[in-house]
């Protein structure tokens, strides 16, 4: 049983929760509420709570129960994006003088958010390789709000053990933040393991088809939570009817997509770690990977993203521009697989900082296609 009290199974609360049948019409999926404002019966009188869709609107209520159910949370708030997200829980939770300890290979546009836009606000972040519990232990400071963790990282594929920063965090007073857009619910449960909020890119692995782009929060505090709800309205990056009905639609199906991104991943470490051309495979089911054994017990599958070496940048951008099936893009967790070249793509701008990335690397988002079709690709792009 999660804080909420569901004793459901993942995939059910995934089809169910927050999506009861319509109780005028009886449609079993929630209708797309496009509207902006709800008809008063008398002033204040509020039919379902419901009265301008910034404060509040059905449909982001059905994701949100959804999205609070899944990560055995009490409160979930949908947002534009993964950014506007990040963005709501810092301005609630920092002050200028305020300091956030964050992954020495966070998300590019984590470290952006913290370098470029709160920092002129005079909040001060300090990168760790949390992987190191006490080099995290020896960078709080009086003034640490929150430990920032992210694990899987993106595009390393670092792992974090997220009880023991948990831990470390509620020693000093912070919150342990966890961005959990690599692993999804299904396969790790953040809050469970002591984390306080749990942040997600829903473009990603929730949403799953690459067609909307939307953000989370979810935290198990109802003070948080509501801290968090006065914040989303007040600063209004919300999630609008149609792209809550989309993340909805893509949540349904996460637990059988993740077993096969799981699947499909598990074949593509193993080629790539077998093939002469790539010097490191960097995929956390492998055994040689240093968060393996902490990945197997915090995760119930190592997630469908697969980062690997070459030798040169000029071999990296060749396989990159090489493949057929595997689609040269950003972004990741959609069904159809994906390869990009960080370090002139989504890491461009970590150029010169010290999240600057290997320039022979190479990240595979792998889709939920035939593997052997996926197996072929890669091994004609690296001939
Ligand atoms: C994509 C991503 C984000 C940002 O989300 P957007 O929806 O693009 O704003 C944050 N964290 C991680 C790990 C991501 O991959």
């Amino acid at each position: 049983m999660n804080a909420r009290g569901n004793t459901r199974g993942f995939e059910t609360l995934a089809i169910h929760a927050g999506q009861e049948p319509d109780p005028v019409t009886g449609a079993v999926v929630p209708p797309i509420h496009q509207v902006s404002t709800f008809k008063q019966d008398g002033i204040g009188g509020l039919r379902g709570g419901y009265e301008y869709s910034r404060s509040a609107n059905p449909t982001r209520t059905a994701l949100e129960e959804c999205l609070a159910a899944l990560e055995g949370g009490v409160r979930g708030l949908a947002f534009a994006s993964g950014l506007a997200a990040e963005d709501a829980l810092l301005r609630t939770v920092c002050r200028p003088g305020s300091h956030v300890v964050i992954p020495g290979d966070a998300y590019g546009g984590t470290y952006r958010l913290f370098a470029k836009v709160y920092a002129q606000w005079g909040v001060e972040f300090t990168p760790v390789a949390l992987g190191d519990p006490a080099k995290v232990r020896a960078a709080i400071r009086p003034e640490t709000v929150a430990v920032w963790a992210e694990t899987p990282t993106n595009p390393l594929l670092g792992i974090a053990d997220i009880a023991a920063l948990a831990e470390i965090a509620h020693a000093a007073g912070a919150l342990l933040v966890v961005d959990n857009t690599f692993a999804s619910p299904y396969l790790q449960q953040p809050l469970a393991l002591g984390a306080d909020v749990v942040v997600h890119s829903t473009t990603k692995y929730m949403g799953g088809h690459s067609d909307v782009v939307g953000g989370a929060l979810v935290t198990a505090d109802e003070e948080l939570g509501a801290r968090f709800a006065y914040h989303q309205n007040a600063m209004g990056a919300v999630a609008g009817p149609f792209d809550s009905w989309l993340t909805l639609r893509g949540i349904k199906t996460l637990g059988v997509r993740m077993d096969r991104h799981c699947a499909n991943a598990e074949q593509v470490a193993d080629l790539l770690s077998r093939h002469p051309k790539v010097s490191q495979v960097l995929y956390p089911g492998l055994a040689s990977h240093p968060g393996h054994a902490t990945a197997a017990r915090q995760m119930k599958g190592f997630g469908g993203m697969v980062s690997f070496r070459m030798s040169t940048e000029a071999e990296a951008v060749k396989v990159c521009e090489s493949t057929e099936l595997f689609i040269l893009g950003e972004s990741l967790g959609g069904v159809e697989s994906l390869i990009e070249h960080p370090a002139r793509m989504t890491h461009a701008s970590a150029a010169g900082s010290p999240l600057e990335v290997p320039a022979d690397l190479v990240r595979l988002s792998v889709g939920i296609e035939a593997a052997e079709d996926l197996l072929a690709d890669l091994e004609q792009a690296l001939a």
